[in-house]
């Protein structure tokens, strides 16, 4: 049982629907990786990708982790009764010679690999991934489980930004959603608050949307947006600042009394515990928004959720950013509070899957053997040109 090949592919990404509007260069990278272990007499083939928001890892994946993987003993590769590939060994395998810290992004190559891998091995299976993920942990987990979502988007429109923000929340209740986040923070506050009502407006109640500033403010002006946006009671407020900069995150903190979110560019343990330690985040209401894939991948996404969970934080802090399929499975299995999903952002990753279906803001991750991008015709046309 080994890994035979590794197929990367760079992947224009836009932040709208319309996908020809500006994208900033944004990128991810696809990734397909091709087992020696036949199903239906065709290789079992995992894919992945290295999520959104921090552009593709083409050479990362192909001069480092990739060779690893392809040149890996086979006994280091697979469980202990050797049915299998062992996603968790696999991930040991990729790490052989990183050196602690210098995180970079090196986690977000290792984390679309460990994906495809996640794939695979719940294909191998012949499992949906929550089930695998959850045997894998021994967490009990429902036949048919219910993820609460939020739709993700807002971004600031380059015209008419208004009448499209409008449109685009209407579209996310008329889909079945119930809570929207919107950006913030790409332009003056005035307008932003403008942005909020105008998205309020679409929405039974303001406790309903959540902002992200995009990690863009220093203190001066994230205790402004603070003070102009604490009326609004909103759901939460995301990315204020630096995610480096505690000390700013802090002061937000005692200045503001709804949840705050953060840690969605904290890519490591380290960073984690150093977040809870002096970013002044409050336990009981705060919101923990890690990336399961720029996380080094579901074994660096477990490390924080366990170890955060021994600190007092809860499994309802956890609502992993992403925005894509592979996310449904992991709230599933781990017991987390919800996902994130783009519902006309980041295509092909935008939508679920066919026939998928959000219900007062639930939905159910697809019951079919792996992560179920077979059934995401956008996702499926891209993932089967690596092969
Ligand atoms: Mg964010």
């Amino acid at each position: 049982m080994r890994i035979i090949d590794v197929n990367e592919r760079l992947l224009p990404l836009s932040r709208y629907a319309d996908r020809s509007s500006v994208t900033g260069g944004l990128t991810t990278s696809i990734v397909a990786v091709t087992t020696d272990i036949l199903r239906d007499g065709r290789p079992v083939v995992g894919y992945g990708y290295a999520s959104v928001g921090r552009f593709g890892q083409s050479g990362l994946i192909r001069e480092r982790f990739a060779p690893r993987l392809l040149s890996a003993a086979q006994d280091l590769l697979i469980t202990e009764a050797g049915d299998n590939i062992d996603p968790f060994r696999a991930w040991t395998v990729m790490m052989t010679g990183e050196k602690p810290g210098g995180h970079g992004e090196r986690c977000v190559a290792v984390g679309a690999l460990d994906m495809a891998i996640w794939d695979a091995a719940a294909k191998i299976a012949g499992l949906p991934l929550f089930r695998f993920l959850a045997q894998r942990l021994n967490r009990a987990v429902d036949n048919r489980p219910k993820v609460r979502v939020y739709a993700s988007g807002g971004y600031l429109h380059p015209q008419n930004d208004l009448g499209n923000l409008a449109d685009e929340i209407r579209s996310f209740v008329d889909s079945g959603f119930e809570d929207v986040k919107i950006k913030i923070g790409a332009t003056d506050l005035k307008r932003d608050l403008q942005r909020v009502e105008t998205a309020v407006s679409q929405l039974p109640d303001s406790k309903h949307l959540s902002v992200d500033a995009m990690n863009v403010y220093g203190l001066e002006q994230g205790l402004a947006a603070a003070s102009a946006l604490a009326p609004f009671g909103l759901r939460w407020f995301e990315d204020v600042c630096d995610p480096l900069d505690f000390p700013v995150q802090a002061r937000i903190a005692e200045a503001y009394a709804s949840p705050l979110a953060a840690g969605e560019a904290l890519f490591s343990l380290a960073e984690a515990k150093l977040l809870d330690r002096h970013a002044g985040l409050r336990r009981v209401k705060d919101i923990l928004v890690f990336d399961p894939v720029h996380c080094y991948g579901l074994p660096g996404y477990i490390d924080i959720v366990d170890h955060l969970t021994s600190l007092g934080w809860t499994r309802n802090s956890f609502w992993p950013h992403g925005g894509h399929l592979f996310c449904l499975h992991v709230v599933a299995a781990l017991g987390l509070a919800g996902a994130e999903l783009t519902p006309l952002a980041f295509y092909p990753f935008n939508g679920l899957f066919n026939g998928a279906v959000i219900d007062e803001g639930w939905t159910n991750p697809p019951d079919i053997p792996g992560i179920g991008f077979e059934l995401n015709d956008g996702a499926w046309r891209e993932f089967q040109t690596l092969t």
